[in-house]
């Protein structure tokens, strides 16, 4: 077999349909976000789709604490969490997260992505003949958990908890039953039925599992979620999060019952076979998480920025999905056009939104995908509205009336 060509045809592929991933190489500017430097085209931008949803990467007190920790402890965790790399922070972390979703335990992972494909194929593996059931929108961190399980799975229809009941009746009502799904979706910004789907849940026995990664530190009184948000947090059985998101560090999480997390802990490969965290990473995550649970500012300013961002675009007749939380898509509808229209704000305006396209969203809604944060100014929003009514006027693509 030729090996490289095989590698470049495949690649080739993905270029003829517009849609192979070009990075921004970025240079965040500590204390200027959401302004940084694109090395590709050697000018200062702002970025308009980060995760860093709060800025809380270039947090005061998150740096003071992550200076602090690397002073005290140095750089890296020095082994797995079994041999020599369990650190304090990372016991205090634990803690931290167990409180903020009102669970007995919480065990960290390397990455949210990690933390899903770690728990769900353990816990739908581990249990005889599990069934799992997962919302057709879950995040390829879930799938491939539920896949690496060999559990059998059966798909819900997003967020329809009559499609769910209706497969959960179907099976033997005592064989154990996992059902999997996310509070804030974010391709289209929409939220779950959480409540609809646990009194389903319930009603046959299931566990739930709910990923909350899009909205940890976003919602919720505490920053607890959607979960605690609408005081649900006791009717899930596993909590998962990120740290890297809202949080604006690294590092994943589920939050459960003792005997759960113990038991994850006890039988997950992605869990036991890997270096820990660098402690410095759990203590910044902490004072992030101690900050969060108190104050309230970051999250009532990032919603506004958020629906202000969403008038004001469909004030100007762009195409903005409608969506219920703080994420705002914008349909282009095609691949090559949302790849050249992300092309053109950043070439021409100086704002940087990275193009969806399949397989993240389905063909037909490439999008591009706005994530305004409490750092964008409204001279910011000014600049975007104008860029955005600019690039969809040159290329002309979909628009609505
Ligand atoms: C980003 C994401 C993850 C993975 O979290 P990381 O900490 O970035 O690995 C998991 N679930 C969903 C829904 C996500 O969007």
């Amino acid at each position: 077999m030729d090996y490289e060509g095989f590698f470049k045809q495949r690649v080739d592929a993905l270029r003829a349909e517009g849609r192979y991933r070009v990075f921004a190489d970025l240079e965040r500017r500590n204390g200027r976000f959401p302004r940084a430097y694109d090395h590709r085209t050697g000018q200062e931008i702002t970025v308009w789709c980060s995760n860093d949803y709060l800025g809380m990467g270039q947090s005061a007190v998150v740096q003071a604490a992550m200076h602090d920790a690397i002073d005290r402890v140095g750089a890296g965790a020095g082994g797995t969490r079994n041999i020599s790399g369990t650190n304090h922070e990372h016991v205090l972390l634990e803690r931290e997260l167990a409180d903020l979703h009102g669970k007995d335990a919480a065990l960290i992972f390397t990455s949210g992505y990690v933390a899903n494909d770690a728990a769900l194929s353990t816990l739908a593996a581990h249990m005889p003949s599990c069934i799992v059931y997962s919302d057709a929108l879950n995040h390829a961190s879930m799938i491939e958990g539920i896949r690496h399980s060999r559990a059998e799975k059966h798909i819900f229809r997003h967020s329809d908890p009559a499609d769910l009941e209706r497969l959960l009746a179907a099976a033997d009502p005592a064989r154990p039953k996992l059902v999997c799904f996310e509070s804030v979706y974010s391709m289209d910004g929409d939220i779950a039925p959480i409540a609809e789907l646990c009194d389903v849940a319930e009603r046959y026995g299931a566990m739930t599992y709910l990923d909350e990664v899009h909205a940890v530190g976003l919602y919720g009184p505490r920053g607890g979620g959607v979960a605690e948000r609408d005081g649900l947090m006791d009717r899930l059985t596993v909590i998962q999060g990120t740290l890297a998101k809202a949080f604006g560090i690294m590092g994943g999480y589920i939050a459960a019952s003792a005997g759960l997390v113990d038991f994850v802990r006890s039988y997950a490969p992605g869990f036991i076979f890997t270096s820990s965290l660098p402690p410095v990473l759990a203590a910044g995550a902490v004072a992030g998480i101690r900050h969060l649970k108190t104050s309230t500012v970051e999250r009532e300013r990032h919603q506004e920025r958020a629906a202000t961002v969403k008038s004001r675009l469909t004030a100007a007749g762009l195409p903005v999905m409608p969506s219920e939380s703080h994420i705002v898509p914008v349909l282009v509808g095609d691949a090559r056009a949302c790849k050249h229209a992300s092309d053109e704000l950043l070439e021409r305006h100086r704002i940087y939104v990275q193009p969806i396209n399949y397989p993240t969203v389905p063909r037909g809604t490439e999008r591009l995908r706005l994530t305004p944060t409490p750092l964008h100014s409204d001279a910011d929003i000014d600049h975007l509205v104008a860029a955005l009514t600019d690039v969809w006027t040159r290329l002309m693509v979909r628009r609505v009336a």
